[in-house]
């Protein structure tokens, strides 16, 4: 598999060339044909495997069709990527605009540590994609009425690490406000735990490992 066979939108091609995506690691050759072919995934891989870029390629690819072909209210985001920490969640922001840089495609960090109310309004100023811990999600759900129904894709990184740090009611309050998204869940381990969140949100997810 080449990236150029994924009929993905020129310009994310280009950006992930000026990255130096030359090939596809292993867990992308795997994961982004099938992500963008709708379907939900549970992945397991590792930091430096190249994950985060395996699930927001697809992301982007999606977000552009949807609003380049105004299918979508641009006020409502079309996905949600939850990570276990701030630190992560900084790193997924910082990989996404590189990688969504001259698409129709903003991000909102929605992380505890920083002020609420420049989050919401970043959130209600219209973007694409709102990544997010747990926690400062909800927050964000419950004070704010802020907007889920769009969201067409659910992304869910080091799920092991959102389950062991207790997060698992809140996920699951999380994926509620969403009306049956595509999941792109990814976990270093594939524990019990895990399996059974997963088969929770999705019948009909399936299985990735390198
Ligand atoms: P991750 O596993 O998501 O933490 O990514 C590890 C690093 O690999 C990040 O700095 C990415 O920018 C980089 N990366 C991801 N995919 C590729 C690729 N196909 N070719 C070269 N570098 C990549």
């Amino acid at each position: 598999l080449a990236f150029s066979s994924c009929r993905l939108p020129e310009k994310l091609l280009q950006n992930m060339e000026t990255a130096g995506y030359v090939m596809p690691t292993p867990v992308q050759m795997q994961a982004i044909p099938a992500a963008l072919d709708g379907k939900s995934l549970l992945v397991s891989a590792d930091t430096g495997s190249g994950k985060t870029a395996s699930f927001l390629i697809p992301i982007i690819s999606l977000c552009a069709k949807f609003r380049q072909n105004n299918l979508s209210n641009p006020r409502k985001p079309l996905a949600v990527v939850l990570t276990p920490t701030r630190e992560l969640g900084i790193q997924v922001e910082d990989q996404a605009k590189v990688l969504g840089k001259g698409l129709p495609f903003k991000t909102a960090l929605v992380v505890g540590g920083d002020p609420i109310a420049r989050q919401l309004y970043r959130v209600r100023q219209g973007v694409e994609l709102i990544i997010g811990t747990p926690g400062r999600l909800i927050d964000l759900l419950t004070k704010q009425d802020t907007e889920l129904d769009d969201v067409k894709i659910f992304g869910l990184d080091e799920v092991d690490c959102m389950l062991q740090r207790g997060f698992r009611d809140q996920v699951m309050q999380i994926f509620t406000a969403l009306s049956q998204p595509q999941l792109l869940m990814y976990s270093a381990t594939i524990s019990q735990d895990v399996e059974k969140i997963a088969s929770c949100m999705a019948s009909d997810i399936i299985t990735v490992s390198i």
